[in-house]
């Protein structure tokens, strides 16, 4: 039997897994599977498996893999151990120094399939990212968690049933930010229509009323994305949709924007990261705050719904940044778009990064943290540092009390206003309808 265990992904279920599952049951392998975000880890299962594959693809999910590592030891000294995902690609060396078989990463599944198969014999060694298009079939959702363990989407008041699925994988951009160029180097694959298009029926049929597409940029491929929605819309007119697109993406196409509103999409999630061009082109971003401003514009003519997301703590940020980031909130009327947490997030560096590359990260990169998987860095500026870690106590604070995220923006602003001793300007916001989001905020 083979075991396969997810750990976190984002308060949806594991589409890597139910991808792995679904190959395995062509191959006619037994496989059992628990994800550990919703579900306690049983050990019988482990002394049970003749491979444990452990899927990790956001850093917070290494994270919490890497601390299983003792009971997976403990109950299953001599199984084979896959770690799969990006994260684990980037972490190989550490990983396969604390026992770890194997790691695989990119269009992986299937080679995990010839594992289980015993085609290929597992020896200890470092590997490469797999990047040949893998001959997909539909994901098998039969042994995984019900949708109703996981992220709902909360709407007008009321709480709905999400589903997760990807039309694509990896990405042709090269964001410096981003563990996906680290991986795909600038490559993705699509998943043909007839496939994702099962995918969805299957989750309809399991009571999912909207379905996130959780292609890390969905317009990577966009008359392949535009296609699918208009296929999926007059097949389930009721389903409603969001995904993930860059700002260059979604400008490219403004005709498609109020198409999308129709088709149903309620709301687009788009990295916009960050007002300051010194940061932007230190992310390789490609867009800049004047192309926010346009998408923002476009968006609301279209009625089309955006939630920015942001880094908002670089090396390149200033106290002068972090005015500027709440005084366009304020001015955009963004604050209902925007989860508090986004005002915290800190840049993260894990190993492999293409950040390393930036040389002027070198005076504030400490060494490697080994443990906590990532190089920790120091802003030149320590009362940016102390802001930081001001706002991520107040977000943690506003998460705990259920606080209203226009409390929560109101007592951020202040911190920031005093940090920077600055009197961020106030708008009028006009009045308006509740943006729909999943009831798990976004943080890898
Ligand atoms: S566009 Fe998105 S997924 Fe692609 S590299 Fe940039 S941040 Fe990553």
């Amino acid at each position: 039997v083979i075991l396969l265990l997810s750990c976190y992904e984002l308060g949806h279920q594991p589409h890597s897994i139910a991808l792995a599952l679904g190959l395995l049951q062509q191959a006619q392998l037994p496989a059992t599977v628990q994800d550990l975000s919703v579900e306690t880890l049983n050990p019988s299962l482990l002394a049970a498996a003749q491979l444990i594959a452990i899927s990790t693809p956001m850093h917070t999910a290494l994270r919490l893999a890497v601390s299983l590592l003792p009971t997976i030891k403990q109950h299953a000294p001599n199984t084979k151990l896959i770690f799969w995902g990006h994260y684990a690609q980037l972490n190989e060396a550490y990983l396969l120094s604390q026992g770890v078989d194997l790691i695989l990463s990119g269009e992986a599944e299937a080679q995990l399939v010839s594992f289980a198969l015993a085609e290929e014999s597992m020896t200890p060694r470092p590997s490469l990212p797999v990047l040949q298009k893998l001959s997909f079939v539909t994901p098998q959702r039969d042994q995984l968690p019900a949708l109703s363990k996981y992220a709902r989407l909360s709407i007008n008041g009321e709480e709905r049933l999400a589903g997760y699925t990807e039309a694509s994988r990896g990405c042709l951009h090269h964001c410096t930010h981003c563990p996906i160029p680290a991986v795909y180097g600038g490559r993705f694959f699509v998943i043909s229509q007839a496939l994702v298009i099962q995918d969805v029926a299957n989750q309809v049929r399991l009571g999912a009323q909207h379905i996130t597409f959780g292609d890390p940029d969905f317009f990577n491929g966009p008359k392949h994305a535009i296609s699918l929605l208009r296929e999926l819309h007059r097949q389930f007119p009721r389903l409603t949709f969001d995904f993930t697109a860059k700002v260059e993406h979604l400008l490219r196409h403004p005709e498609w924007l109020p198409e999308l509103v129709e088709l149903g999409v309620i709301f687009v999630v788009s990295a916009f990261e960050s007002l300051s061009p010194t940061v932007l082109t230190h992310l390789k971003k490609n867009h800049t705050r004047t192309q926010i401003e346009q998408l923002l514009s476009l968006a609301d003519q279209a009625g089309l719904a955006l939630r920015p997301t942001w880094v908002p703590f670089t090396p390149w940020t200033s106290l002068y940044d972090m005015v500027e980031l709440f005084t366009f909130i304020e001015q955009f009327s963004l604050i209902q778009n925007i989860d508090p947490i986004q005002y915290s997030i800190r840049l993260l560096i894990p190993p492999g990064s293409l950040l390393l590359q930036d040389e002027s990260l070198r005076p504030i990169l400490g060494p490697l943290a080994q443990e906590a998987l990532l190089y920790p860095w120091q802003h030149p500026d320590p009362a940016v540092d102390q802001l930081a870690s001001s706002l991520q106590q107040r977000v943690a604070f506003g998460a705990e009390t259920e606080e209203h995220p226009s409390q929560t923006f109101a007592a951020l602003r202040a911190i920031v206003e005093d940090a920077s001793q600055t009197k961020i300007t106030r708008y009028v916001s006009r009045p308006k309808q509740p943006i729909p989001r999943l009831t798990e905020a976004w943080f890898c």
